[in-house]
């Protein structure tokens, strides 16, 4: 057993980024009360964290010189070690205070899968619709299984204003076909998302900023909506795992992951077969079936056809 010699304490000082990013990595160990001037203070494998609006965070308990190292040194001014600096430490990173703010989120479903169409949802989420919301179990999606996903987007979608777009497979191929990236296409319709979102919400000052589930850098992200229009000039904000920084993002996620299996369903029923989800090899043999079935032709509707699995389905129909 751990003797009373392997309690310790740790201070350290961070930046604001870092703060912020710490207060999305401890988020499912998040106290219900923060103490005062206080961002946030969590409880992880008995070590207790307080951050303060001062930028000092103390690590208390067994471990915690530990879990203090995951971030930095405890030399007040030293320079972080390199491993800290993340994809989403950058000068669009969410306020401490965002979960506090009304805000438009946006995220994508269908990206990674051969079969099916791409979905993008921006939800707009007040301040006095966050416990409702809660309340009907929005979360993280990645927690959550599509029969609850679905059921949780049918109470949510009539109660907040969102955006829903759906890319079919044929008009995502015609994109990819003219030279687009799979990134351009998800900037140009996240941007898109958010414009109409913006015309929905009965007063627009109620929106304090957007949040973006950051899938490129927001530099890239600007790059490729360059003379698009663009009807937010608010804040935006960019980052990893946005379904966990506000729930405007978690919404989002949830109606897109809920769209996306439902044009799935259908795209199955016109196949006449059960399509698989993802990329992997169970996908190309599906595919291989479809093209058995239906002729290469019909990958075009039905597929991401720029994916490896093409060639590799090909191949598995001529056998
Ligand atoms: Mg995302």
């Amino acid at each position: 057993m751990k003797g009373a010699s392997h309690l310790s304490n740790a201070v350290l000082k961070v930046t604001n980024q870092t703060l912020n990013k710490m207060k999305n990595h401890y988020g499912s160990f998040l106290k219900d009360k923060a103490p005062p001037s206080t961002v946030f203070a969590a409880k992880k494998d008995g070590i207790t964290i307080t951050a303060y609006q001062s930028g000092k965070v103390l690590f208390q308990g067994s471990g915690a010189d530990k879990e203090a190292g995951i971030w930095g040194s405890s030399e007040p001014k030293s320079t972080p070690k390199k491993t800290t600096r993340a994809v989403d430490q950058h000068s669009w990173a969410p306020p401490a205070n965002i979960k506090e703010l009304s805000i438009i989120g946006s995220d994508e479903v269908g990206t990674g899968d051969y079969f099916g169409p791409m979905t993008v949802v921006a939800a707009f989420v007040s301040r006095e619709n966050m416990n409702r919301l809660k309340m009907l179990g929005v979360k993280d999606s990645k927690n959550l299984t599509d029969t609850q996903i679905s059921a949780i987007a049918k109470e949510i979608a009539p109660i907040i204003p969102h955006s829903l777009l759906v890319l079919h497979n044929e008009k995502y191929n015609d994109l990819q076909a003219k030279g687009m990236t799979q990134g351009k296409i998800k900037a140009l319709l996240h941007n898109q998302a958010i414009n109409h979102v913006i015309k929905k919400v009965k007063n627009a000052d109620e929106i304090n900023g957007v949040l973006i589930d950051q899938f490129v850098v927001p530099e890239t992200y600007y790059r490729h909506i360059k003379g698009k229009q663009q009807d937010w000039k608010g804040k935006t904000y960019f980052a990893t795992k946005g379904e966990s920084v506000h729930l405007a993002v978690a919404a989002a996620s949830i109606i897109a992951r809920y769209a996306f299996v439902e044009e799935f369903r259908k795209l199955s029923e016109k196949a006449g077969m059960e399509l698989k989800k993802g990329a992997g090899s169970q996908v190309d043999q599906v595919a291989a079936r479809l093209i058995k079935q239906k002729g290469e032709e019909a990958l075009y509707s039905f597929t991401k056809v720029h994916f490896g699995n093409t060639d590799k389905a090909k191949r598995l129909a001529q056998r």
